[in-house]
């Protein structure tokens, strides 16, 4: 054992979700056994949950509660691979619009705002999440989905909307299309809530000043009900999850070893009230960390730092390990660098990887080769910058690749 204190629930909480999940779910009770959870110890013994298990396995026979008590299920984006399914019983609705309204209190949104909702619906959690949260408010909810910028500005006008979700991206072409076209004084936003996507302090500067808003991160994905599962407050000092429905680990991606406050690594989530499809210690390939102390917003829930990447997205060049977040920091850092990138990574015939790093700039003389310099120092590589003209790169509606390895594996 580490030693590190990993539980911020009762052992008892564990134990009785752990036992709800195992007496209901054929999958589970085959893959955890029946030992109880008595301690920290015993918990740390339990298998984790990977997301090529849910993949693979019929969210019917996954499920801890009978076909009849599921009143809906949702699916994940598939990028890769098979979609995940997770299924939800009536009090798992319930729960979760409970949790979204909070988040939209902690981002300090009431009854009186006009929340427009720009993210997708159907099989996705975004949509429904948002709305469900917003309706319980007592918001006015503007069911607008992603895409078609002139009808989303359109509706904010005549809407009033004075909060909206979206992705980053879809957030920062909003911002960027605002700013050109000068649009700002006909909109009322005061508040944009952002998920679904790891995203940088560049961008989110960009869409706070394009805007005239106050962004709040919110954390969350399918497999743990969809977004909605912790969001930051007005401090921005990480985002606080909501311990009375999930407890949240940190482990180091490669020995799976928990990890000390602070140290980044793996968030790995077990949920303490979802009934249909719950999860033990399950990998969310986020990359993120505790914070060790209360926040001093006097909220009682923990902390993670915002998501850094997932473990999925990093690689390695050169032998050093390289994350999207990176590029992010330093973006933020230097004056006339955009917020948008690609980072592409090659390997020529001598077998020498290459890292090339095409980010949004203005034309300050010297940019590019400060650039150059800031990437190499904060990634320990040596990184050629193509620095290429403000809003040439993608933005879209969903979520956007930043990382292209082209390398044959
Ligand atoms: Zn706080």
């Amino acid at each position: 054992m580490t030693g590190v204190d990993v539980l911020d629930v009762s052992v008892s909480a564990l134990d009785e979700a752990i036992g709800r999940a195992r007496a209901g779910s054929s999958f589970l009770r085959a893959k955890l056994g029946d030992a109880p959870v008595r301690d920290a110890e015993d918990f740390a013994r339990l298998p984790f949950t990977t997301k090529q298990e849910l993949r693979e396995t019929p969210f019917l026979d996954y499920a801890a509660v009978p076909a009849e008590r599921i009143v809906r299920i949702h699916s994940s984006s598939g990028t890769t691979g098979k979609r995940t399914i997770c299924a939800y019983s009536a009090k798992d609705i319930e729960d979760w619009t409970e949790m979204f309204a909070r988040c939209y209190r902690f981002a300090g949104v009431t009854e009186a705002d006009r929340v427009q909702l720009m993210v997708g619906y159907g099989m996705w959690t975004a949509g429904v999440g948002f709305q469900a949260g917003s309706e319980r408010l007592g918001a006015m909810t503007i069911p607008s989905g992603p895409g078609n910028t002139e009808l989303q500005l359109e509706l904010m006008r005549e809407a009033g909307t004075t909060v909206f979700g979206a992705t980053s991206s879809f957030a920062l072409l909003i911002a960027e299309l605002v700013e050109r076209e000068a649009l700002r004084d006909e909109l009322s936003l005061r508040v944009g809530i952002i998920g679904s996507e790891r995203w940088g302090d560049a961008t989110r500067r960009r869409i706070e000043s394009g805007l005239g808003i106050e962004t709040f991160d919110v954390y969350g994905m399918t497999e743990l009900w969809g977004p909605g599962t912790g969001v930051e407050c007005s401090l921005h000092e990480g985002m606080h999850v909501w311990s009375d429905h999930y407890h949240v680990e940190i482990v180091d991606p490669e020995t799976l070893e928990p990890v000390p406050d602070g140290t980044p690594g793996e968030v790995v989530v077990t949920t303490l009230t979802k009934e249909a499809t719950p999860l033990v210690r399950y990998r969310t390939r986020d990359l993120s960390f505790r914070y060790a102390q209360p926040c001093p917003c006097g909220s009682p829930y923990p902390r993670i730092g915002r998501i850094e990447g997932r473990s999925d997205d990093q690689v390695k060049v050169r032998g050093v390990i390289f994350l999207p977040a990176q590029v992010d920091t330093v973006l933020a850092d230097v004056e006339g660098a955009g917020s948008e990138f690609q980072a592409h990574v090659d390997r020529d015939e001598a077998g020498r990887d290459s890292l090339v790093i095409r980010v949004e700039g203005g034309d300050r003389p010297g940019l590019a080769a400060e650039l150059a310099q800031r990437f190499q120092a904060q990634i320990g590589v040596r990184v050629d910058v193509d620095l290429v003209p403000m809003g040439e790169l993608p933005r879209n509606a969903g979520k956007t690749k930043r990382v292209f390895d082209h390398r044959d594996h």
